[in-house]
């Protein structure tokens, strides 16, 4: 880079870099401090249990495989969702006509064992 092209870099980036100092910052700081999530923020999956009738529709129309229904009988189920397979779509919120299943503004967890990832909601008897 010869002199002139120097120059003129500093011409741009000294403005840029006096306009950055001024603003606010826009980086957060997690994990060091609180993180604010937009209210459209779609986070891990969870199910209310004594909303849920059991209907699959939610099942039916995730994308990810990520919902499962296991029917003992008629008033006698569970939804299995795993979270590793989850890819946050909404989907299944949009579907449930009881407002049973919602996706919460919490992270989805890391887990070194894919079955901590697997959560069981019962209906309770
Ligand atoms: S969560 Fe909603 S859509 Fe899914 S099985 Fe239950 S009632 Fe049906
Ligand atoms: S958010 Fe999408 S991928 Fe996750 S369980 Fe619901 S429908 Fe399936």
């Amino acid at each position: 880079m010869d002199n002139t092209s120097r120059s003129h870099s500093l011409v741009y980036l000294l403005p840029e870099l006096w306009r950055t100092l001024r603003t606010r910052r826009i980086t957060v700081r997690f994990p060091f401090g609180p993180l604010e999530l937009p209210s459209y923020f779609r986070g891990r999956v969870t199910v209310d249990p004594a909303l849920c009738n059991g209907c699959g529709l939610c099942v039916r129309d995730c994308p990810a495989a990520a919902l499962e229904l296991e029917r003992e009988s008629r008033d006698e189920f569970r939804l299995i969702f795993y979270c590793d397979r989850c890819a946050f779509c909404g989907q299944c919120e949009a579907v449930c006509r009881t407002g049973a299943i919602v996706l919460t503004n919490e992270f989805a967890p890391a887990a070194a064992d894919r079955n901590a990832l697997r959560e069981e909601f019962s209906k309770p008897s």
